[in-house]
């Protein structure tokens, strides 16, 4: 049941077009570590006049709102999430190509718009193309994969800022740094992007599409529960090398448990709760700290609070205090 200031604003959000609501409905079908309790209100978003109306009276009556793309590096508690999770749909998946530019709505699954550029002999999206995102969630992640990041062909982006003001970012104002944009900051959410790609010869990028993804899915778990990469990488090395030489592999709390796979992988084994997850990512950090003095930062978007605590970024020593 809604607390009533959600309540009264999915009343007043009702009748908008492009706006379809639901009290309740269970985040774990909409992860793929298949973990999270409900959503106090679900917002599937077809529009972007209709994104910038819920977030202007969201923001107005104090109500969070997170978005969820596909799900795929994201840890929901177990309790749910409060206020109004978004999902964009409709119109916010269209892609239209012209040129050499590609502009995608930021609901659409980059692997399909990846396939799409290929189609049209379009080069520059196919190292993205082989894991669950969608558009919106690959700019805000900055996500990169074999050497490629998404920054590298993105031109700019059209935002919708919290309080429902509308703005276009070149990429440069994105702040785009290694799985990060300043877009973790502000909580804009991304409601298009412009590619612009390279020509190439259409079956050379599917195939290449096809090479990197069987070379992609050797390394991973695949018909298991999971969310990519749970640590990002320190520095210089790769955070699966570290958990592996500490003997992570197969670990297991609760029913989350460490890949056999890639030791920077938890699978959701059955039954896993966020809470199990939780401990476990504490054990693998732990564990990499005691050995090898690295502090592993998550990759995984941690929301409604989860781990705050525990995974706060380390500060600079306090200035010491006037003399007694
Ligand atoms: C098997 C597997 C392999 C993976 N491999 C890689 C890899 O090689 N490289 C890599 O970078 N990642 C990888 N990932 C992680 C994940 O796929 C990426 O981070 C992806 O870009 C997340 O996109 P999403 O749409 O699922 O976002 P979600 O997981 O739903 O959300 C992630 C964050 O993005 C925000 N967000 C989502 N959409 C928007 C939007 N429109 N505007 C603003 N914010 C938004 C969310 O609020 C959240 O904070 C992998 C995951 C899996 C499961």
């Amino acid at each position: 049941m809604p607390e009533a200031r959600v309540e009264r604003l999915a009343e007043r959000l009702a009748a908008v077009p492009g706006l379809a609501l639901t009290a309740g409905a269970p985040l774990s079908r909409l992860t793929t570590l298949r973990i999270g309790g409900p959503a106090e209100l679900l917002a599937e978003i077809s529009s972007e006049p209709a994104l910038v109306r819920l977030l202007g009276e969201a923001h107005a009556a104090g109500v969070p709102f997170h978005l969820l793309g596909l799900g795929s590096n994201v840890l929901v508690p177990d309790a749910g999430l409060e206020g109004v999770i978004g999902r964009l749909t409709g119109a916010l998946k269209r892609v239209r190509i012209r040129g050499r530019r590609v502009s995608a709505g930021a609901g659409a699954a980059l692997g399909q718009v990846a396939r799409r550029a290929a189609k049209a002999g379009l080069a520059g999206l196919e190292a993205l193309a082989g894991f669950p995102s969608t558009v919106g969630g690959a700019v805000h992640m900055n996500a990169g994969s074999y050497g490629a990041e998404i920054q590298d062909v993105l031109v700019s982006a059209r935002v919708v800022e919290l309080d429902g003001t509308r703005r276009r970012l070149p990429t440069a104002a994105l702040e785009p740094a290694y799985r990060s944009t300043i877009l973790k900051r502000t909580g804009a959410i991304v409601t298009r992007a412009l590619f612009e790609l390279s020509p190439g010869d259409a079956r050379a990028l599917n195939a290449r599409i096809d090479e990197l993804n069987a070379k992609r899915w050797a390394s991973l778990p695949s018909g298991v529960p999971n969310a990519g990469s749970i640590f990002k990488n320190p520095p210089g090395d790769h955070a699966g090398r570290l958990l592996e030489a500490c003997g992570m592999k197969g670990a297991s709390e609760g029913g989350a448990r460490v890949s056999d796979k890639h030791a920077n992988v938890i699978v959701n084994a059955g039954g896993a709760t966020a809470a199990d997850v939780l401990a476990l990512m504490l054990r693998m950090r732990d564990a990499v700290a005691a050995r090898f003095d690295v502090v592993l930062e998550p990759e995984i978007v941690l929301l409604g609070g989860l781990g705050r605590a525990q995974f706060a970024r380390p500060t600079a020593p306090a200035a010491p205090g006037p003399p007694a």
